[in-house]
């Protein structure tokens, strides 16, 4: 997935959205509730219980009938026994009921209405549900649309981005998006396609999730660059890449560039933070794929608390891997953003008096070896006193406007650097306060 979750100056263009959602959804909702409750229309009263079923959701992997009595009071779930779809009437769902604070007193009414639901709900009739309940997920109704597609405007001109879903092969802990989100389907996204190229884009990047995961993938590369993209990026971790012929046939589509996520050069400690054994690997030759095929790549490591002690070993890992391949762009370093799942925090954010220690060894062995360091000075990169503001690595030039997501604390004040300084990133400002800064008596040079 990609971890540049936010962008400057997103600027609105007339994207043509979903009509409407909920009225795409309707249909499949009220199926539902006729095949799985017998309910003709929602919401409906279930004066048997005492209750009335309100609607019918998706919530990540479980379809779920939202119960209430003037004020909610249950969600029932209804979970297949499989991530995958099971043979056709292999077996009913799992049931279980989440109670909603105050629906305590239904509970009589509750357990009665799961017994009516485990008889009720064959495995026969489940399978004849999945249709509406596959349509109801495969709708993006839980995610803000701003999430899906942009259009920014950025110093090499209009640049728009599109998100092909969520899924992932990975799991980093410190990504912004749950797993659960669903996609919008190809249509769609070829729809936004054609619109930021209309709004005047010239460069696309298709990101995710993990959007190798995504089959018609090079069917979006190959319009977007008939459409007229001078460039295509693919935001990527690479494992699927690893396979033959993957990274070819994306080239082969018209894809010029890609960004990749590496996170550490020990394979372990890439895996921890990845959540997923065996990729970095596979990440590494997929990355040999995209050189490869004639890709430029751009490799980000991002600086998690549980990598942070050792990212200075990652440029000799590139150096050693891909030193001298021509197309290797070089090594982004950015912060992380406020992770998904808040329990993580600890093991995502970077305690910033760290991360003035090792991102300046970091940098001086990258240069040393001859791998180009970026991005420190960019929107996703730690603030300049992280890393005294090296001028070899960033511009120090005046910066045109603020983002919405990082903030100059008091401290800044007094820092030389102040105007070429985006600031702190919120998340870490919460977490560390004052730490985050270390203001320049004077402007390095
Ligand atoms: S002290 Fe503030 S303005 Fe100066 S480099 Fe740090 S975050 Fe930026």
């Amino acid at each position: 997935m990609s971890t540049t979750s936010d962008r400057a100056r997103e600027v609105a263009p007339p994207f043509r959205d979903p009509s409407s959602l909920d009225a795409a959804a309707r249909p499949h909702r009220l199926a539902l509730a006729r095949a799985l409750v017998g309910a003709e229309e929602l919401p409906v009263a279930l004066p048997r219980f005492g209750l009335r079923l309100d609607d019918v959701q998706v919530d990540g992997a479980a379809l779920c009938l939202e119960l209430s009595a003037g004020a909610p009071v249950a969600r029932v779930r209804l979970s297949p026994r499989r991530r995958e779809l099971a043979p056709p009437s292999s077996e009913a769902p799992e049931i279980g009921i989440e109670v909603r604070p105050g629906g305590e007193r239904h509970a009589a009414a509750l357990e009665a209405i799961r017994a009516r639901l485990a008889r009720a709900i064959t495995p026969a009739r489940w399978e004849a549900a999945r249709p509406h309940f596959d349509a109801l997920r495969a709708l993006p109704l839980d995610v803000p649309m701003a999430y899906f597609r942009q259009l920014v405007s950025g110093v090499g001109g209009r640049e728009g981005l599109v998100r092909t879903g969520f899924a992932c092969n990975q799991d980093c802990g410190m990504c912004w998006q749950s797993r659960a989100w669903s996609g919008p389907g190809a249509a769609q996204i070829l729809t936004w396609v054609e619109d930021l190229r209309r709004a005047g884009a010239t460069r696309l990047i298709l990101s995710g999730g993990e959007p190798t995961l995504d089959a018609a993938l090079p069917e979006y590369v190959a319009r977007a660059r008939a459409l007229g993209f001078a460039a295509v990026t693919l935001e990527t971790n690479a494992v699927q890449l690893a396979k033959p012929e993957h990274a070819a046939r994306l080239a082969a589509a018209g894809l010029t560039d890609a960004f990749v996520s590496l996170h550490a050069a020990d394979a372990a400690i890439s895996d921890a933070i990845t959540r997923a054994r065996g990729t970095h690997a596979r990440t590494l030759a997929g990355v040999d794929a995209l050189l490869d095929a004639g890709v430029t790549v751009t490799l980000n490591a991002v600086m998690t608390a549980e990598g942070l002690l050792r990212l200075d070993e990652l440029p000799a890992l590139v150096h050693a891997r891909f030193g001298g391949r021509e197309g290797l762009r070089g090594l982004m370093v950015s912060l992380p953003t406020d992770p998904f799942d808040g329990a993580l925090r600890d093991r995502v954010l970077p305690d910033p008096a760290i991360v003035r220690e090792v991102l300046p060894r970091t940098i001086e062995r990258a240069l040393s070896l001859g791998v180009p360091v970026l991005g420190l000075d960019g929107p996703c990169g730690p603030p300049l006193c992280a890393f005294g503001a090296d001028p070899r690595v960033a511009r120090l030039e005046p910066l045109g406007e603020a983002l919405e997501f990082r903030v100059h604390p008091p401290a800044c004040d007094r820092c030389a650097v102040r105007s070429a300084c985006f600031g702190v990133r919120r998340e870490q400002l919460a977490r560390f306060g004052d730490a985050c800064t270390a203001p320049l008596a004077a402007r390095p040079r």
